[in-house]
């Protein structure tokens, strides 16, 4: 794939490994492990581990078929599995292979007090301070901590949780994020009273970037890619740009006014205008859904997306672009080769969506190309 289409996902493993710096830098005395699920955000799971290898201690992933992937490719490290287990039948390879699971159901306890595990297994309990997907109440967690702290083949309990709305600015946003800090504060208190030590991890990429949430690990993934964590308006910092998505143009039409373009006539011409056809499409994971107006950088010039995106194609306004030919580099998110960056945010807003699902959608067939910077 990708020797002859000119569209393809350049990434830039020297900028990953500039995010995670500043992930660190962050995380205090904690430490950060690097979250690369969803074949790390669509980046490539394996490459990035390897580039990330000298610097993280650990990674995190959703669950055991991504960490055997990383397993096979060489990496040693212990991985966080955060979506847990879905059968007590992966604990033998879990303990085999060193893979530190999230516990957040009363039979994955039982499961794992039942086991007899090779090796000790590293436990994550899940607490739900307040987002409501996965974990165990305050209550419970206090209750279910003290099942796995006694049990002999479990080492290294750790607490964790995830917060529902670090990234949001707004006063409820505020009020969640705080009310969910106070869980955790009560939650860990009620167990230093009985004795325990509990480390923690807390902090996804929103928290590790506001930097009070602090424990002994923290779980950035976003922000490692470089996409903005949270609203600017909470905290802003300097990420750099990892993946380039660019290809060409294939063709420049002009249309004369009230000429459709595209499928189902999405655009009219307004006025005489250039148009071009660029060799990227919803199948390469570019979003149906991006509006009229959404940015594309045309060497180095923004642009924006008229008409309706296809299944491998999608057309762009020339009309304002100096000297566009077949040759010009576009861009349809990340960092063009004169170094103008359009943010992958920016196109997710043109798509209404988040930068997680265009990176993360960026399809199979479309070649990863690393390089460093
Ligand atoms: C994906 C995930 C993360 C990373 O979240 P970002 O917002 O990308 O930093 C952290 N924790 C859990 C439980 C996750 O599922």
């Amino acid at each position: 794939m990708g020797r002859y289409r000119p569209l393809r996902a350049d990434i830039d493993l020297d900028a990953l490994r500039h995010n995670y710096r500043l992930a660190q830098a962050q995380a205090g005395s904690g430490r950060c492990l690097a979250v690369v699920k969803a074949n790390a955000y669509g980046h490539g799971a394996t490459a990035c581990a390897h580039a990330l290898a000298d610097l993280a201690p650990a990674f995190a992933v959703a669950m055991i078929e991504e960490a055997d992937a990383l397993r096979d490719s060489g990496i040693t490290h212990p991985i966080v599995l955060l979506e847990g287990f879905f059968s007590p039948a992966e604990l033998p390879l879990i303990a085999e292979q060193g893979y530190w699971p999230a516990v957040h159901q009363a039979w994955q306890v039982d499961a794992l007090l039942a086991a007899r595990p090779a090796r000790p297994i590293n436990a994550w309990l899940k607490l739900d301070s307040g987002m409501h997907r996965l974990g165990f109440s305050a209550d419970e967690a206090v209750t279910q901590w003290q099942r796995l702290a006694a049990c002999s083949h479990v080492q290294g309990l750790h607490l964790i949780t995830h917060f529902a709305t670090a990234d949001g600015a707004d006063d409820a946003a505020q009020q969640q994020y705080e009310r969910q800090r106070a869980c955790v504060t009560d939650v860990v208190e009620r167990l230093n009273a009985l004795g325990y030590e509990v480390p923690c991890c807390l902090a996804n990429s929103p928290a590790t970037v506001r930097g009070n949430a602090q424990g002994a690990w923290h779980r950035p993934g976003i922000i490692l890619y470089g996409a903005a964590p949270c609203d600017p308006k909470v905290r802003s910092v300097s990420l750099k740009t990892v993946m380039t998505l660019r290809s060409r143009l294939i063709a420049i039409r002009s249309l004369a006014a009230g000429e459709p373009l595209g499928y189902g006539r999405g655009f009219i011409a307004p006025h005489a205008m250039t148009v071009g056809i660029v060799a990227c499409g919803y199948a390469d994971g570019y979003d149906r859904h991006a509006r009229e107006g959404t940015p594309v950088l045309v060497g180095g010039q923004r642009s924006r997306i008229v008409g309706r995106v296809s299944m491998d194609m999608l057309t762009i306004d020339l009309t304002d672009i100096v000297a566009p030919t077949l040759d010009s580099d576009v861009v349809l998110w990340g960092r063009a080769e004169d170094g103008t960056v359009l943010a992958v945010d920016e196109v997710a807003q043109g798509c209404d969506t988040i930068s997680y699902t265009l990176m993360t959608g960026v399809s199979a067939r479309v070649p990863r190309r690393y390089h460093r910077s």
